[in-house]
């Protein structure tokens, strides 16, 4: 999946010009290949290996979407923070990290938003970061 490879490098780059690299990859994140697929019928998530063909629920056959590693899935009785998710995803978001110039040439890390109306302001906000790109 080279554009996403290509992602990867992108975010690093980024990333060296940070001054808090606390919240980073870990080094075990990095060597671990399993990404996050989701449902949101079932409002699961499966950690998985990438794959450049669509995965399927195991437990209702639908089609999941994959997600950068640094996803955390809410538990699956909170339907609201669900809904949030898959308002980020179908928006192009997929958890991949979005950065926010605070001064000329520094760039820092922007948290995801914690409410589905929060949601709507940060989609609104940095849709031009949607990575990878929704042409795919
Ligand atoms: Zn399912």
């Amino acid at each position: 999946m080279l554009l996403k490879t290509i992602g990867i490098r992108r975010s690093q780059k980024i990333m060296s010009h940070f001054k808090h690299h606390n919240h980073f990859k870990t080094k075990k994140a990095i060597h671990a290949y399993r990404f996050p697929f989701v449902c949101f019928a079932c409002r699961k998530s499966f950690k998985l290996p990438e794959s450049e063909a669509t995965r399927f629920c195991p437990q209702c056959r639908k089609p999941m979407e994959m997600l950068s590693r640094k996803f955390a899935a809410p538990p699956a009785r909170n339907k609201v923070q669900w809904k949030k998710v898959e308002f980020l995803v179908r928006n192009g978001f997929r958890f991949y990290s979005v950065f926010e110039t605070i001064e000329t040439g520094v760039m820092e890390g922007v948290n995801y938003p914690s409410t589905f109306q929060d949601a709507l302001v940060f989609v609104e906000k940095y849709k031009s970061q949607v990575w990878p790109p929704e042409s795919e």
